[in-house]
């Protein structure tokens, strides 16, 4: 019995963590178990929101290889999901360990609870694979806990009934908040002067391997040629694929880190004092507004159309003229920065855990309203 929650990767543990510590409150018996999809990364987020997982998978799977990752992680938390029974499986977003997760439970009956439901870009290539893992999981989900109401009406859109969706806000803003008295300046953080200004970038999604990154390396450079006073700090993504090409293109440029990726204390650290974000992560889309930064999000399409319509995120894709052109308007510009630094977070104000916590207490006490584990 007790509630699953299924984590691979660093997004998932850093946003299904306050959930696990709403539902452990209520007395709800969630159980961790980590899949192993993101090997150090998760280890260093698994630490940082101090969960130690009650099961990890054994993995033995390539991978690189999407096909043989989803296949394993099925095969294993299948068997777990028979073994433990329990009376739900959370999964998160839109990961091969939260479709896999969520496939598993539904197999054996368990009702799956899908947190961070209906976000959609639109395209099924960007973001690739994530935008078909969210859409697979929405048939099977029995509670779509959707952060906002344009995820809401993307769910009634592919057919959900309406009962079965609750609007919670995002559980990262849970995770922010409650981690806001933890952070921790990294020692790269020393090497930003009085007069200068911070510009924290990330890039790691599959799109813009290759290319992308080489382009997005390219306007980091431009930046600093043009603006002498700002710094640039990259947390580069451990992927080899990601890791080789930053370094290789911004190893030695004068005002540029590329650092290992940060402690989640550290990264909010270096957030919070930062005058722009250029990146393509989902999480940081959502995270930057709690502390007034402006992100230029490097991307063709966002499925956080949210923070663009509040105003707080622009799309521009990872053409460097149009990121140099982009990110120079809001340096020189005080009030084109002030305008999207200036805007509430329309991703939620911290409750979403409490809210999900809620719903389940409620939902898994009706009598009959579920399926009977086979
Ligand atoms: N993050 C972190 N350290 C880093 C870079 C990112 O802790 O060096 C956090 C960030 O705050 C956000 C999450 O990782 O909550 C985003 O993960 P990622 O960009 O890998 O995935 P996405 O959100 O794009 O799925």
């Amino acid at each position: 019995m007790g509630i699953a929650i299924i984590a691979g990767t660093r997004p998932e543990i850093l946003k299904l963590a306050p959930v696990y510590r709403s539902l452990n409150t209520a007395a709800l018996e969630p159980f961790w178990i980590a899949t192993g999809q993101h090997g150090d990364l998760a280890e260093q987020a698994l630490e940082a929101v101090g969960i130690s997982p009650d099961i990890t998978l054994t993995g033995g799977w390539d991978a690189r290889s999407l096909t043989e990752l989803s296949a394993g992680l099925l095969s294993q938390l299948g068997q777990w999901v028979e073994v433990k029974r329990p009376q739900a499986v959370l999964v998160q977003g839109d990961t091969a360990s939260a479709y896999s997760g969520a496939l598993a439970a539904h197999l054996h009956k368990v009702p799956v609870g899908h947190v961070e439901a209906g976000l959609r870009s639109g395209d099924t290539n960007n973001p690739f694979p994530e935008e078909s893992f969210r859409r697979l999981i929405a048939p099977i989900a029995d509670f779509h806990f959707a952060p906002t109401r344009l995820a809401e009406k993307n769910l009634r859109l592919d057919g959900v009934r309406r009962t079965r969706i609750w609007i919670t806000g995002n559980t990262i803003i849970d995770t922010v908040l409650q981690m806001a008295d933890q952070v921790r300046a990294p020692d790269v953080l020393a090497q930003l002067k009085p007069e200068e200004r911070l510009i924290l970038l990330t890039a790691h999604r599959r799109e813009n391997w290759g290319n992308g990154i080489s382009d997005i390396c390219r306007a980091a450079r431009s930046l600093v040629e043009r603006h002498p006073d700002i710094r640039i700090i990259f947390p580069a993504h451990s992927n080899p694929r990601v890791r080789e090409t930053v370094e290789a293109e911004l190893g030695r440029v004068d005002r540029i880190h590329v650092v290992a990726p940060l402690a989640y204390p550290e990264f909010i650290a270096v957030l919070k004092v930062s005058h722009l974000v250029l990146s393509d992560s989902g999480g940081v889309q959502e995270e930057a507004p709690s502390f007034d930064v402006p992100v230029l999000v490097l991307r063709e399409t966002t499925e956080r159309q949210e923070a663009i319509d509040a105003g707080v995120a622009k799309l521009v894709g990872t053409d460097p003229d149009v990121i140099v052109r982009e990110a120079s308007r809001l340096l020189t510009r005080a009030a084109a920065h002030r305008k999207m630094a200036s805007r509430q977070n329309p991703f939620g104000d911290g409750t979403a855990s409490a809210r999900i916590t809620d719903i389940l207490t409620r939902e898994l006490g009706k009598p009959n309203s579920f399926r009977q584990a086979s």
